[in-house]
């Protein structure tokens, strides 16, 4: 008996007792392998001494001084380090302890942007479908997700959402990635256009689309054009790099590789690496430039932002990931897993789609790849391989169904940085075994 509100009352979960490497051990002694990171978290992997280290070491020495009052340094040299590593600009931090809090934190500083600049009208946000930005209510608004919002309806912020980037199933075929990307950036500036560009703070979108579509990446050109078409309009243009970011991708930020540097951007999971609790909203000169210019203090705050031990375990979590030179060992490491993927699910009946960046990499499932007929959602097959998976002990992250436009069931895969490619190879060997267990099930 669980005193515990657990996501799904019915089903007991396994206790997690030890982390150690890319594992986790359960109270029986089972050893899974940690192919999703968690939720895309554990770039470090886990039971890493010199983090451990760090926390404990801050804990000894200040473990809580609110920030009304003083700043520490922990958070003075974590902020300090992602700056260093970020383009020129996108020079301020702002802290936070969950991601939704990180998309709450952007929005809201949007909007007062545009207060100190004499346009208290621009209130509105404009996301994309498909889209998952967290669970409070104003990040599940922004959100795309129907699944996850149907049942909170009507939700706080009333926010318009544009198609996402999803050449596979949503380019026309006549359509190259140049046009594909002009059709939605013309479908972003409609938006706006309808809604009165004069009422329009924020567009958020996710850099590389996580947990509801899996590892999707745009095409290329996508989002300098919609950049531009918020230049164009005055609307600050914001990233969600919760899942993607610090080194998920194979590049310190995802953004890197589209060539556009947001005015806010949204971290978290990569950031403690699950050492610690902790997010950040990075912010452009010219965001905090109008508030500082303006009333002059940012109106937010939360009991626990910039906490110094949550700031050490980070900052350790992003030396070692320096140190070590983890980012190139995502990218190389990313396309190693790539390549097994292709190699062994590339020939599948049942299997659309392979597809990712770094260690961030999906796999789409059909029922039949010729007419790209989707399994009948009510199957749930996503679910069905995350449960085979973890009785096989392998941890995968799934997701799908055909609400909101995501077509088929996918399979998300973000392992730690410090991973081999031995323990790829034998995730992969039990990703392809779970998947023809799960079919066979939902066939019988
Ligand atoms: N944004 C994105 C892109 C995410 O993937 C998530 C979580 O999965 C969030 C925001 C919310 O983060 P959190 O669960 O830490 O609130």
């Amino acid at each position: 008996m669980t005193h515990i509100i657990h996501r799904n009352p019915r089903t007991p979960l396994a206790t997690a007792v030890r982390g150690l490497g890319s594992y986790l051990i359960d109270h029986e002694g089972r050893r899974y392998y940690d192919g999703s990171g968690g939720a895309a978290v554990s770039c470090l992997g886990h039971g890493h001494p010199e983090v451990a280290d760090a926390v404990i070491a801050q804990i000894r020495t200040l473990e809580y001084a609110h920030t009304s009052f003083f700043t520490s340094e922990p958070a003075e040299q974590l902020a300090d380090t992602l700056v260093r590593r970020s383009p020129p600009g996108l020079a301020h931090v702002y802290f936070l302890s969950s991601g939704s809090e990180a998309v709450e934190t952007a929005l809201k500083l949007a909007r007062q942007y545009h207060v100190e600049r004499g346009e208290p009208g621009r209130w509105r946000s404009i996301a994309r479908l498909q889209s998952y930005h967290g669970n409070t209510l104003g990040a599940l608004a922004a959100g795309g997700h129907q699944g996850r919002r149907r049942l909170y309806q009507p939700l706080l912020a009333d926010v318009t959402h544009v198609s996402a980037c999803f050449p596979l199933h949503y380019r026309r075929p006549e359509e190259s990635d140049d046009g594909y990307g002009d059709r939605l950036a013309h479908e972003l500036d409609t938006a706006i256009l309808e809604a009165g560009p004069e009422t329009v703070s924020a567009f958020i979108a996710e850099t590389v689309v996580g947990a509801t579509a899996g590892a999707v990446c745009a095409v290329p050109g996508y989002f300098r054009k919609l950049r531009e078409v918020c230049d164009r309009h005055g609307v600050v243009f914001i990233l969600d790099e919760v899942m993607s970011g610090l080194g998920r991708t194979g590049s310190y930020h995802a953004f890197e590789q589209e060539g556009v540097v947001p005015d806010l951007l949204c971290l978290a999971k990569g950031l403690g690496g699950g050492y610690q609790p902790i997010a950040a909203v990075m912010a452009h000169d010219r965001i905090v430039d109008a508030i500082a210019g303006g009333s002059g203090a940012f109106q937010h705050g939360h009991t626990y932002i910039g906490h110094p031990v949550a700031c050490a375990g980070a900052l350790a979590v992003q030396n070692i990931i320096e140190r070590d030179g983890l980012v190139q060992r995502s990218a190389t490491l990313g396309r190693y897993l790539q390549d097994c993927l292709r190699e062994r699910l590339g020939g599948h009946p049942h299997v659309n789609d392979i597809r990712g960046r770094g260690l961030f990499q999906a796999v789409e499932l059909v029922q039949d790849r010729e007419g790209n007929r989707v399994f009948d959602p009510g199957l749930q097959l996503h679910a069905r391989i995350k449960r085979t998976a973890l009785a096989r002990g392998l941890l995968c992250y799934p997701g799908g169904g055909t609400v909101d436009g995501v077509r088929g069931d996918h399979v998300l895969l973000a392992p730690p940085y410090t991973t081999t490619q031995e323990e790829l190879q034998s995730a992969v060997d039990i990703l392809v075994a779970s998947i023809g267990a799960a079919i066979a099930e939902v066939r019988d």
